[in-house]
């Protein structure tokens, strides 16, 4: 199931590239902008770290944005959690051309057209 985005408006300000994610190192995936320090609380010209969707869906799972912008705003701290590592060495023994379905996607409800 591919879902391509041929130009005009986005609905979402989701945008798809691919890359090697900085956490788990897999290249050639889908590649997403982590905010280390989370735009809500003032990391907009912050680093930011460039991380697979499940990397980045994991994160976001374990951490609210306190802990994030406060304990694990680098990529290092990020790769030295112990919750991490343990998910950074599943996520290394899957194919990056996988999709892994973490959440049910609401994205697809508003494909009207
Ligand atoms: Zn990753
Ligand atoms: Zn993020």
């Amino acid at each position: 199931m591919l879902a391509i985005l041929l130009g005009g408006k986005a609905m979402g300000k989701k945008q798809t590239l691919l890359g090697d994610c900085e956490l788990c190192y897999r290249t050639n995936v889908e590649i997403t902008i982590h905010h280390l320090t989370p735009k809500e609380l003032g990391g907009t010209f912050l680093p930011t770290a460039k991380l697979c969707l499940p990397c980045h869906k994991q994160i976001h799972a374990i951490y609210t944005n306190e802990e994030l912008a406060t304990r694990m705003n680098t990529i290092e701290r990020l790769r030295d959690d112990d919750t991490i590592k343990k998910f950074v060495r599943w996520i290394q023994k899957q194919p990056s051309t996988k999709l892994i379905s973490v959440t049910k996607s609401k994205e697809r409800r508003q494909k009207k057209r």
